[in-house]
């Protein structure tokens, strides 16, 4: 066994995949979720327990563990068999597995990040440290917090990461992607974060991919230096804290996203732990999915003088295009999350946490802002600008009840704007798009859930479905194709080994018929959709004889019309013996 097999044997794939889609129990061999690679509200994924296989009757996403961890974190092969054994404590082999160019450049920068890290929490316990651990006791910062968020200094010299990483014997190949150095004209390199507050930044898995170093000194700009891109670091695809924040996420079907570092790292210490930072840009889809991969359901918390600002309508405008369930927590006295907890506490800060408001109210308390609700024409303008929201609620009993509430809100009669409301989602709904149905026959189904299912009966059908001509005029008829031919060259007939001998249309089709649902045959069922195939592909040859014969008639070509009318006696003869 290959140690992709070996691997592959002692993880279980629904755990693996379950860290990073929320999954459900839905049959004795199967779980479903969101796809995590396609925008849906109902689930269409699913995996396998049996064929240790997921598969989305979405978007058709679908393959091993491995293939999961790699279109997941988007990594090589040896890279994600890499991440797996470590994580679940297998030892990869001794030789090294054949790794390409592109995968030792990134593992030598994850080296590098995490030299870095050591490094820079050595600098903020040294004496050039003193005024960064100042600035974290004026931020009420305690030493377990620092710990727990690894929290470091790069210092002012601008030499002594590149000092560490050259004496490791990094190359300047290496170290110029890496995002933590700079190369000077002459060739020679310093550090890219000199006399910064460093925030290591992780991958979901838990990995170092970059930094944000947060100036101490007045002069120094930005007052935020996030990593660059790098081949590790995808900023449009990372949530700060999201590796900590996920489990709690789940747990509280609800996450909380605040804009900074300081704000995510305070509101986490005052104990609550689904929080995550966007860090001052606007969310990207891929953010916004990879948190919705734990919870579609998010309270944001943005610093209360943003609210309106261009950002944060950009994340809100995300969110709500890819179907969150949004509130809006508001912070009085002008604080940001972080004072706010310092100074209010806790409590009071979970108060208006669970006083959030549903996106809709903030919007309407905008509206009204900018329009008179006692004229027409505000009415009417203030209606306009709720449409587009409206439209995205798609529960249809949450958005009566808004529209309810708007109504009372802003004074209009309740029918106009239930009337308004319906139609702007009707006209929504006439515009979705509708996938072509797959369609596969009953017999097809339980014959490939034979075969896949139960190797003795297998054995028994297989000599004869070879030879079934029906099966010839099948939609699955490619993948009989493979069995059989898997089957002449002595190869042993598993999911995984018939799957990747087949196109990408076919593939979906075959676990149309063995994924989607768990099927249990006895070994009559399987027997009669045999006869029942039998049956059918006997009818259709002898209409094709009937048809011969009228035409041999026609041509008056007696003789072969005699010939083919008793082989179509014979064959009326044999279905009655069959009977
Ligand atoms: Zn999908």
């Amino acid at each position: 066994m290959d140690f992709k097999e070996q691997l592959k044997s002692s993880l279980s794939i629904e755990k693996v995949v379950g860290e990073y889609v929320r999954l459900k129990k839905a049959g004795p061999q199967r779980y479903v979720g969101l796809c995590p690679f396609h925008n849906e509200k109902t689930p269409s994924f699913g995996v396998n327990v049996v064929r240790q296989f997921y598969k989305c009757f979405g978007c058709g996403a679908g393959g091993d563990v491995i293939d999961f961890v790699m279109k997941y974190e988007g990594i090589s092969f040896y890279e994600a068999l890499k991440s797996l054994a470590e994580r679940n404590g297998i030892p990869m082999p001794q030789r090294p597995l054949v790794a390409d160019a592109d995968s030792r450049l990134r593992e030598s920068i994850f080296q590098m990040h995490e030299l870095a890290q050591e490094q820079f929490r050595a600098n903020l316990e040294s004496a050039a440290g003193e005024q960064a651990r100042g600035y974290l006791a004026k931020r009420g910062v305690a030493q377990e917090t620092i710990e727990q968020f690894g929290m470091g200094y790069s210092d002012r010299s601008g030499r002594t990461l590149i000092r560490l990483l050259e004496q490791k014997r990094f190359t300047s190949a290496q170290l110029e992607p890496s995002g933590l150095v700079r190369k000077r004209d002459d060739g020679s390199f310093y550090d890219y974060f000199r006399n910064r507050l460093m925030f290591p930044i992780h991958s979901e898995s838990g990995k170092i991919i970059g930094f944000g170093g947060r100036a101490l000194a007045a002069e120094d700009n930005p007052k935020y230096l996030n990593s660059p891109e790098t081949p590790i670091y995808k900023k449009s695809h990372v949530l700060y804290n999201l590796h900590r924040a996920k489990d709690a996420i789940r747990k509280e079907e609800r996450s909380i996203l605040v804009e900074g570092y300081m704000d995510a790292i305070g509101v986490t210490a005052a104990g609550f732990r689904a929080v995550v930072a966007s860090c001052g840009t606007s969310l990207t889809d891929q953010q916004v999915k990879a948190l919705k991969r734990h919870s579609d359901r998010i309270v944001v918390n943005f610093d209360p003088d943003a609210a309106g600002a261009n950002a944060s309508e950009r994340s809100i405008n995300m969110l709500l295009e890819e179907g969150m369930n949004l509130r809006i927590m508001e912070l009085d006295g002008g604080l940001d999350p972080d004072e706010y907890c310092k100074q209010r506490g806790a409590s009071a800060y979970e108060e208006r946490l669970n006083g959030a408001r549903p996106y809709f109210y903030w919007l309407a308390d905008r509206a009204r802002k900018l329009h008179d609700a006692r004229t027409t024409e505000g009415k009417v303008a203030i209606l306009k600008f709720l449409l587009p929201a409206v439209e995205r609620i798609s529960d249809r009993l949450e958005r009566m009840t808004i529209a309810n509430d708007v109504a009372g809100y802003i004074g209009i009669e309740r029918g106009l704007v239930l009337d308004s409301f319906r139609k702007s989602v009707a006209e929504r709904r006439e515009q979705r798009f509708q996938p072509p149905k797959i369609e596969l026959r009953q017999e097809e189904k339980y014959l490939l859930n034979a075969i896949f299912g139960d190797p003795e009966i297998r054995d028994e059908i297989l000599p004869e479905l070879k030879t079934m001509e029906a099966i010839t005029r099948f939609n699955s008829r490619r993948i009989f194709q493979a069995i059989f031919a898997l089957d002449a060259a002595g190869g042993s007939i598993t999911f995984d080994e018939v799957n990747a001998r087949l196109e990408e249309g076919d593939q979906n089709l075959l676990a149309e018929a063995v994924l989607r649902e768990d099927m249990q045959l006895s070994r009559d069922q399987v027997l009669a959709a045999v006869r029942s195939l039998r049956r059918t592909g006997e009818q259709q040859s002898r209409e094709q004889l009937k048809a011969k014969i009228r035409e041999a008639e026609r041509a008056g070509q007696w003789e072969e019309a005699l010939s083919l009318t008793e082989q179509l006696q014979r064959s009326e003869r044999d279905l009655r013996g069959a009977k």
